[in-house]
């Protein structure tokens, strides 16, 4: 079973010809509203993934459509709280090439409560996974609450925040970064120090480091060609916990975790691209 503390967003995603420049106003006619937030994406891949996902989180009252589509998507949602202040959104610009710039308001996503924590995390047993980003409060003290209830903690350094960091790595079993956070991560901290160690390299697929056995996996990313790259490192996320929850070895679910980001990035947005199991494991063959 997977906790994961994490961020709700409602995604506003422009389609554009480029990406803004400073001082550039662009109109675009191309606009959709979705379900994002990398909280919410990493517990839609891991439920996708076939995994029993806890989602613990917020919206304002403007989100009850987002907890609708996650629990569609299959995820529980039972500890998402209904906060005061509106929820979080983020602002998705996607050039032609499938890049883009991204901005985000976190909202009901900063404004939670640690009861609500507390109470979720109280049915986990030893052995459970929580996952969580930078996209929320409370990482530090619901990182404290997994490590004294035996769970193991996948984080998600991301957006970086070097304090947050520093805050959280002490507890973590498996920190998973793309080549961007793992260049921030270093230059602000020198050489990283965790049991497992997941970098993301796009196009260039991912890297894992097992620092207790010494293992180190290169996994080839799928080639394809992308349409929109938002969120395929929290589909890779989800995918990988869900799957070294589920048992399978950690090249397996490298493989796995590969072939679910290279679905979703031919398909546009985000939760919404995110590929069943079924697929997954078609394109395995
Ligand atoms: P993030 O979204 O966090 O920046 P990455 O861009 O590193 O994460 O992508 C995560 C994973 O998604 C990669 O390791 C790779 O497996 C897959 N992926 C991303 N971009 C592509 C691509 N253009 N082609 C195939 N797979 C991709």
């Amino acid at each position: 079973m997977i906790f994961n503390l994490g961020s709700i967003n409602a995604d506003h995603i422009y389609r554009l010809p480029h990406l803004p420049t400073p001082g550039e106003t662009l109109a675009t006619d191309s606009y959709h509203r979705t379900l994002g937030g990398k909280g919410a994406n990493q517990s839609v891949a891991a439920a996708r993934a076939g995994e029993r996902v806890c989602h613990i989180g917020a919206v304002g009252p403007d989100g009850g459509w987002m907890v609708d589509l996650l629990e569609e998507y299959g995820v529980e949602v039972g500890h998402v709280a209904r906060s005061d202040v509106p929820s979080g959104h983020a602002m998705v610009c996607v050039d032609n090439a499938g890049e883009n710039a991204i901005v985000i308001y976190p909202g009901a996503n900063r404004a939670l409560d640690l009861s609500d924590v507390t109470s979720a995390l109280g049915v986990a047993s030893a052995g459970d996974w929580l996952m969580m980003q930078n996209e929320t409060n409370l990482q530090m003290e619901t990182a404290r609450l997994a490590e004294a209830g035996g769970l193991n903690l996948a984080y998600s350094a991301a957006p970086f925040d070097a304090d947050a960091v520093r805050a959280v790595l002490p507890f973590v079993t498996i920190l998973i970064l793309n080549d961007v956070e793992a260049g921030q991560l270093e230059k602000a901290m020198g050489v990283i120090e965790v049991p497992q160690l997941l970098i993301t390299r796009g196009a260039e697929g991912a890297e894992w480091r097992d620092t207790v056995s010494g293992e180190v996996i290169l996994c080839p990313a799928v080639p394809v060609t992308p349409v929109d790259t938002t969120g395929a490192g929290d589909t890779f996320a989800g995918y990988m916990v869900a799957s070294l929850a589920q048992g399978f070895a950690p090249s397996a679910a490298l493989r796995r975790a590969s072939a679910a980001a290279a679905l979703q990035v031919q398909e546009p947005g985000t939760a919404e691209a995110i590929p069943t199991s079924r697929e997954t494991a078609a394109l395995l063959g």
